[in-house]
């Protein structure tokens, strides 16, 4: 692989199926790699550090924070959550395709950035679905999911934020639509003519 990759930022509400979409997108397509961030937040069952996340305390947080370490960094209900820098632009650079499942607040850091980035909402059908989906995942407090769903309300508004909004009834449509994205988005002809002019074919 030679052709830079795509950086694509998904968001949407915590329990519209951003893992779940994305798990179904990386079985279609195996030029993509998921950015692994850094959370304070503590690991689901299931979870693994350094596969869903990297599980950080808070301090560890802070130093990272010091040290430059991030392309964005927010809280979101009451955690914090950052993207490694590095890691991204190492996988950009050897033509994988980036995907960052961040929340709106550090979306708009990375867009404005990297201009360059494809940006996708994943909204779920409705609120109530998100509700029902929240509460089935099993994961949350009541405390937790009502803080949830009122964030998910904001973030709901600044889905025209996103080139792209694809809504999660069915899963396995959901993750063909993103695929389709993907797909026309490397077609491009912007991108296309940069990285054929580097192969001498345009030159
Ligand atoms: P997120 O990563 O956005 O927080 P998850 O992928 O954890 O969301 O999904 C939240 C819950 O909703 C999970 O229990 C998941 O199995 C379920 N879910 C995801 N997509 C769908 C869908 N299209 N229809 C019904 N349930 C779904
Ligand atoms: P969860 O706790 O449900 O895994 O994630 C909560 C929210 O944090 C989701 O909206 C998710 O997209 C977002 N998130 C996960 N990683 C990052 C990150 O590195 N940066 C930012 N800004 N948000 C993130």
């Amino acid at each position: 692989m030679t052709e830079k990759g795509l950086l694509i930022v998904m968001s949407g509400p915590s329990g519209a199926g951003k893992s779940t979409v994305i798990g179904k997108l990386m079985k279609i397509r195996s030029d993509i790699r998921f950015s692994v961030s850094a959370t304070t937040r503590d690991p689901r069952p299931g979870e693994e550090d350094g596969v869903n996340y990297f599980f950080r305390t808070r301090e560890e947080f802070l130093r990272m924070i010091g040290e430059d370490a991030f392309l964005e960094h927010a809280e979101y209900v009451g955690n914090f959550y950052g993207t490694p820098a590095r890691p991204v632009d190492e996988r950009l650079a050897e033509g994988w395709h980036v995907l960052l499942d961040i929340e709106v607040q550090g979306a708009a850091q990375v867009l404005q950035k990297r201009p360059d980035a494809v940006s996708v909402f994943l909204a779920p059908p409705s609120l109530e679905e998100l509700e029902r989906r929240l509460r089935g995942r099993g994961t949350d407090t009541e405390e937790k999911i009502a803080g949830r769903l009122e964030t998910a309300r904001r973030e709901c508004a600044l889905a025209n934020n996103y080139t792209y909004i694809v809504v999660n009834d069915d899963a396995d449509k959901a993750a063909r639509e993103l695929d389709a994205i993907i797909t026309a988005e490397s077609c491009r002809s912007g991108r296309k003519l940069e990285s054929m002019a580097k192969g001498d074919l345009l030159s």
